[in-house]
């Protein structure tokens, strides 16, 4: 990586497809992106991919207006290897080989569960955390153990932010749920100041160190078809889901005796996530940090991060080795960087 040039980030595990710049000192600057809405249903993962590669000439020359750059200031494209949705992978590692080859500057691969955890200590200013990764398709609990982020817990059917889509979905409310089913809850608890949990109970989500949604998921459509409102739904499911990311992400914290909690994926976003998060770390005397909301969800600039991270710990991407992994691991990638 040329000295004085900016690292290029290119996400495009799923929905969204963004790139985003990180200066010549490893400072991150907020991404552009688009993501793709259908109309209805779920993400079809060969639409998202031709969504992704419509707009990939235009997010470029974006990207650069951005903070006023040309190509020949970029020294290095980083890029989203895994996990995530195939087809959609598969445009952002081309464009990714294309800018690389084009501009003659290296190119990495980076695992898009760690760049979330990079980005997070990097805006937070945390040291050793135990993150909280909780977006659409993903929910793990993670610290880093001899030299790699483990999963120490994570959903054994779909990820939390799926969960919460599809139940919007069956509400008639589009993609992404997760916000509204957040507003919806806030406004039922704020008018209901004393509401309880009675007749609203959901199955507990929590399997030993692990967790599983799709039982909570069927509940929650019971209660709204036993004619509960959508409001009182959304909150106690809320309150249901997150207690139990909180709880595992608690005895994470115990096991592993680390004193800092990092939330990350875009139900990171949520105020009622965050609060119960500060909550549990108050009572452990710990600390609970979540990075500013373009952050947490999919973005290129965490890419970019830990694409600038790994180049300077010596590690790039040779193009025989820069296909992708649908299903790469937190801990397949060795933490050469610290
Ligand atoms: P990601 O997969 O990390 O890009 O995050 C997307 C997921 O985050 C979707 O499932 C959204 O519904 C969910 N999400 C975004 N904002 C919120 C929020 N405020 N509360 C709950 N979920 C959210
Ligand atoms: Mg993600």
């Amino acid at each position: 990586m040329d000295e004085g040039k900016w690292t290029i980030g290119i996400e495009s595990t799923a929905h969204t497809f963004s790139f985003g710049l990180v200066d010549p000192d490893g400072i991150p600057y907020p991404s552009v992106g688009d993501t793709i809405k259908p109309l209805e249903g779920g993400i079809h993962p060969r639409e998202a991919a031709d969504h992704h590669r419509d707009y990939a000439a235009e997010l470029f020359r974006r990207v650069l207006e951005s903070q006023n750059l040309s190509s020949n200031d970029i020294g290095a494209i980083a890029y989203s290897q895994g996990p995530g949705l195939g087809p959609c992978l598969r445009i952002g590692a081309s464009v990714a080989r294309t800018l690389s080859s084009k501009l003659e500057v290296p190119l990495i691969g980076v695992n898009h569960c760690v760049a979330h955890i990079e980005i997070g200590r990097q805006q937070c200013d945390c040291d050793d955390p135990v993150l909280l990764y909780v977006s659409g398709g993903n929910t793990q609990v993670i610290a880093k153990l001899q030299g790699k982020y483990r999963v120490l817990g994570e959903t054994l059917d779909i990820g939390i932010g799926n969960m919460l889509d599809k139940f919007a979905r069956q509400q008639g409310i589009p993609f992404p749920g997760g916000p509204v089913i957040e507003k919806l809850a806030k406004e039922y608890i704020d008018e209901h100041p004393d509401a309880t949990l009675n007749g609203l109970e959901l199955p507990y989500p929590v399997r030993g160190m692990d967790l599983a949604f799709s039982g909570i998921l069927t509940a929650a459509q019971r209660l709204i078809e036993k004619g509960h409102s959508i409001g009182a739904v959304c909150w106690s499911l809320q309150e249901h889901a997150f207690a139990a990311c909180i709880e595992v992400a608690e005895r994470a914290l115990a096991h592993s005796g680390k004193k800092e909690v990092l939330l990350g994926g875009g139900v990171a976003c949520n105020n009622r996530l965050r609060e119960m998060s500060t909550l549990m770390a108050q009572e452990r005397e710990s600390t609970s940090h979540a990075p500013p909301r373009m952050y947490c969800i999919d973005n290129g600039t965490m890419i970019g991060l830990l694409g600038y991270i790994e180049l300077k710990a010596g590690r790039k991407t040779p193009f025989e080795s820069s296909g992708i992994d649908q299903y790469m691991r937190t801990d397949d990638t060795i933490v050469i960087w610290s």
